[in-house]
Order: C-alpha cells, then sequence, then structure tokens
C-alpha cells in the first residue's frame, strides 16, 4: 500500500494548475509575455515599505511586530479598512473585519464553511481559476452562474438537488474580472442579489480588482447594494473579499473579508485553526503605508495601467484578424480573446511560443467543464507600450497564419 492510495478523497480534486506550470516556462528574454495576471514589480511603494519594516522594527514597536498576534488582524488595520470600506457605501464596524493571508486564503475558508461535498458553487464560465482550485478541494459541483438571463432560480435549484446538494454559494468577481475584464452592471447586481435570495445561498464578492478603474462609472459593490437593501451588514449574505495584492504588494499577503458578524466569527475559528493569525509585521506595514500613500499610489498605478490598457486595445483593433472578438475592460488587468471556433487557445500557445514568440494564457483553464478551448487570456499589467504594440501584431499573424490552416 502506497500513501498515495489513503489520501483523501479530496486529494484527486487538487490538480497542478497549467497557467502556474506554464509561466515557470516563460521565464525566457525573447518572449514577449502577456500571460501572468500580477503586478508590474516596478510600481511597488518600496520606499515607504522599507520606511515602514524598519519603524515596525524600532525597540518600542519590535514586540509587537515580530510577536504573535490576534486570529482577527491587526485592529488599526481593520479600523482602516472599515472607514475605507464606509467610501465605498459599506459602513461596517471592526467586527464585521477579518484580515486573511491574501484573498486567496479567504476563499479556502469559504469552500470550507459553506461546501459540502456534492453541494454546488454557481461560478462564472469562465471563472477564476484560483477560486475553483479553492473550492475543488471541498468537492463541489458547479454550475454556470448566468446574471440577467432567464435561468431561474428553481432550474438552479432542481439541478444542485440532482446532484445531492444544494446550491450554497454564488462566487463572482463583478469588477474587471480575472480573466474576462468585464465588470457587472448595477442592474445585474441587482438581479443576482434576487437570485440569491430566492436560493437562499451566499455571495461571495470577490474584489480583489475593484480600486483599478480607469475609466466609466464606479458601480456600487454588490455589499453596498445588499446594504442598501437591509439597512446593516448584520443582515447580508453576500461577503466582501477585499485585497491589496494588486495595490500595495501581493508578496505581504494581506487581504481582508467583511460579512456579518455571524460569518466573521466562523471565519476567526477556522483562521485559528489554519494558520494562528496572518504575518503581524506585514500587517503593520501594509498598515503604515496604506494610511500615508494609498489615494495616491492607487491613483498613480491607475494612470499607468490605463495607458497600457489602451495600447493593448488600440493594438488588438489594428492587428486582429477578421473573427477575432475581445472584451473592453474598464479597469483591472485582462482582455479576453474569443477566436473562432475550431481554434485551440492551447495548440496556438504551443505554436506561439515556436514561432513569434508572444504569451498567453489559453482560455480552458478558466472553465470547470473544461470547455472554452476557442479563448485566451491576454494581461498588460507588466508590459510597456512598445511591447503591446509589438506584440499585437506577431499576435495577430499568428492567428491570421492559423485561420489560414
Ligand atoms: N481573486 C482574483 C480574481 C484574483 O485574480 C486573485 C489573484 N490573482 C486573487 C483573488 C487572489 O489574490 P490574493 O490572494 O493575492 O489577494
Amino acid at each position: 500500500m502506497t500513501l498515495e492510495q489513503i489520501f483523501a478523497t479530496r486529494a484527486a480534486r487538487l490538480k497542478a494548475s497549467e497557467i502556474r506550470e506554464l509561466l515557470k516556462l516563460l521565464d525566457q528574454p525573447d518572449i514577449l509575455s502577456f500571460a501572468g495576471g500580477i503586478p508590474d514589480p516596478s510600481l511597488f511603494p518600496a520606499e515607504a515599505f522599507a520606511q515602514a519594516f524598519a519603524e515596525a522594527l524600532t525597540p518600542s514597536r519590535q514586540a509587537q511586530a515580530l510577536q504573535y498576534s490576534i486570529s482577527e488582524g491587526y485592529l488599526p488595520l481593520r479600523r482602516w479598512l472599515a472607514a475605507h470600506m464606509g467610501t465605498l457605501g459599506v459602513p461596517c464596524g471592526t467586527d464585521n473585519i477579518l484580515i486573511t493571508s491574501g484573498s486567496q486564503q479567504a476563499l479556502d475558508y469559504l469552500g470550507k464553511l459553506f461546501l459540502s461535498p456534492g453541494d454546488t458553487a454557481l461560478v462564472g464560465w469562465p471563472t477564476y481559476l484560483g477560486a475553483l482550485a479553492a473550492f475543488n478541494a471541498y468537492e463541489p459541483e458547479y454550475d454556470r452562474l448566468r446574471i440577467g438571463s432567464n435561468r431561474s432560480a428553481a432550474d438552479y435549484m432542481a439541478q444542485a438537488e440532482v446532484a445531492g446538494g444544494r446550491v450554497k454559494m454564488a462566487y463572482l468577481s463583478a469588477d474587471f474580472a480575472n480573466p474576462t475584464g468585464e465588470t457587472v452592471d448595477r442592474a445585474g447586481r441587482e438581479q443576482l442579489l434576487d437570485q440569491a435570495e430566492a436560493m437562499d445561498c451566499a455571495v461571495i464578492e470577490d474584489a480583489a480588482y475593484q480600486a483599478l478603474r480607469y475609466d466609466g462609472d464606479p458601480v456600487p459593490p454588490i455589499l453596498a447594494l445588499e446594504i442598501a437593501r437591509k439597512g446593516s451588514v448584520e443582515a447580508c449574505r453576500t461577503i466582501y473579499c477585499g485585497s491589496f495584492s494588486k495595490t500595495l504588494s501581493p508578496g505581504l499577503r494581506v487581504g481582508w473579508v467583511v460579512a456579518s458578524q455571524a460569518v466573521i466569527r466562523q471565519l476567526v475559528l477556522m483562521k485559528q485553526a489554519a494558520d494562528l493569525h496572518s504575518s503581524s509585521i506585514n500587517q503593520i506595514a501594509i498598515h503604515s503605508v496604506a494610511e500615508r500613500l494609498f489615494d495616491s499610489h492607487v491613483a498613480s498605478l491607475r494612470a499607468v495601467y490605463q495607458r497600457r490598457r489602451d495600447a493593448m486595445l488600440d493594438g488588438l483593433a489594428r492587428h486582429m484578424p477578421d473573427g477575432v472578438t475581445w472584451t473592453r475592460p474598464e479597469g483591472g488587468m485582462f482582455v479576453w480573446l474569443t477566436l473562432p471556433t475550431g481554434l485551440d487557445g492551447a495548440d496556438l500557445l504551443a505554436r506561439s511560443l515556436e514561432t513569434v514568440k508572444v504569451a498567453f494564457v489559453p482560455g480552458r483553464a478558466f472553465f470547470a467543464d473544461g470547455s472554452g478551448a476557442n479563448s485566451l487570456r491576454l494581461s498588460f499589467s507588466c508590459a510597456s507600450e512598445s511591447m503591446i504594440e509589438d506584440g499585437m501584431k506577431r499576435l495577430g499573424a499568428l492567428l491570421r497564419d492559423a485561420q489560414a490552416g
């Protein structure tokens, strides 16, 4: 008997992410990469962090910075976040906030909290791959979340029963989603809340990219719309997952959850059991940097990423052959391409790396059912405008060639 034979059943649902495996291959200097969905490291507020860490390690503060701390998270950071959420239309107190090690940890805990084997999670088709990876360990079924279609709550519930469970959550990134870059408008968010009400399920609002809007009018968070209906976060079924990864630093692993105290209390117990608390010194540093420069820093990030987004949309318009369509994101880091049926993103990537040397992520990995072969994700966050123009030209040539046979 090998140890593999006695792994728990959930281990069978965990598989290496195609994307992460792929990213390892792309570290070659001659490749123009639009694959990684990560912030541009040259834009990190490194000096402000150097100062914040130095201050945290002064003799009067080092005991707090290097010591264990409470599972809920560093109180001054939760106070800053409560005020920040207030500006987004989400009035809440520090007891409604849990600090997590990135929003990825929040997704894991929420899977653990809501999903028994056979329960259904409604997700986008496509959706964030890391959410599928986090939820998979809890052995759910997936069904396609369709906002604004005539698919009724009763249809969803009937399908979940056939699968042997019930609909427990609708997960979505409503602003500039990964991978599509698309935003759900206000009417769509209201419809989603109506559907969730009818199904009596949680709404997991993944707000990882929310601060990165380049144009168009901001749409209130789903949680803000639900609070407007119900009067208080305590009555809400929406659970908001925020992150400092795309604004200040992903490496420090600081994110947060906003929800009713009943949900936060349960998540705190999970955090105690899993890792006790997120890094004390990282929370202190994030708080100090956020307090000093969050708004001005985010404004400067927006200006840079907006130019790159514009360069990508211009390049696509100039170089893509007929039959290829793409999204026009108002923020975030991604543009999503749909290719004529019959073309396969994974085959194209292999061909691209050999010929035009442009990297992207084939779309299939983002679909819970493995469909979506004729799609791909491009990220503009780490490329200069001239690289983007060059890259779209090469990609256009590749696709023209592929269409010709
Ligand atoms: N949600 C989405 C939609 C993401 O794209 C990411 C990171 N790529 C995360 C959550 C996780 O981010 P973090 O754990 O760094 O906050």
